[in-house]
């Protein structure tokens, strides 16, 4: 596994369409190029402080509004916004034939990563259900070989990523880390007190951020 320095995103990669994103109990199917496909990196996210999955800034030489946060503002902030380590599996998409992201939690990381370990020689043979199960905290993400009889049905759009892999840049691509002010100006949204931990200028810039800019 490689774990990556994330860079300012600069590039043009469709957003929108970047990721695999599952809804409770509905499944694709999938071809798993190596079994070295993914990458850690480190992030933030406080679901009840509406603070969205935010890379850490920290790996860009900066100081991540975030990290401070989680360190001077007492035990809630620590927990809420903890750095945590997240996952990105490169998967081919063989229902509409493109590489996609899926974005994991450590714990969906654990049995993703079993699974793609268990067999790498044969993941040059083997197509997957990936499948989500369940909502919120109980949610498994599976990977289950598919039978040889339904494999006939994907053979062809499997058969597309012969030889191909996913390098660093293509992670990259798929990050998408924030300004500094922007991470504060989410602070104060948050009701954090900002005005108590950063500097003059860092807050008068998060304060010109329009509510639905991202910066
Ligand atoms: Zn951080």
């Amino acid at each position: 596994m490689t774990i990556i320095p994330i860079k300012k995103n600069e590039s043009n990669v469709d957003l929108k369409n970047a990721f695999i994103r599952l809804k409770d109990g509905e499944s694709i199917h999938v071809r798993l190029l190596t079994d070295e496909d993914f990458i850690e990196y480190v992030s933030h996210e406080s679901l009840a402080h509406k603070i969205y999955e935010m890379p850490c800034i920290t790996p860009l030489g900066q100081d991540c509004p975030l990290c401070k946060a989680s360190k001077v503002g007492g035990d809630e902030w620590n927990k809420a916004l903890y750095p945590r380590s997240r996952y990105m599996f490169a998967m081919a998409d063989l229902d509409s034939g493109e590489l996609k992201i899926f974005k994991a939690t450590k714990s969906q990381a654990r049995g993703l990563v079993e699974t793609i370990q268990e067999c790498p020689d044969e993941l040059n043979e083997v197509a997957f259900v990936f499948k989500r199960t369940g909502n919120t905290k109980s949610t498994v993400y599976s990977l289950n070989a598919m039978t040889t009889k339904k494999f006939k049905e994907v053979e062809d759009a499997f058969a597309k990523f012969d030889g191909k892999e996913a390098d660093i840049p293509f992670y990259e691509e798929r990050l998408t880390p924030k300004s500094a002010p922007y991470l504060v100006h989410l602070l104060e949204e948050a009701k954090f007190p900002i005005e108590e931990h950063f500097s003059t200028q860092l807050v008068a810039e998060s304060r010109e951020i329009e509510n639905d800019s991202k910066q």
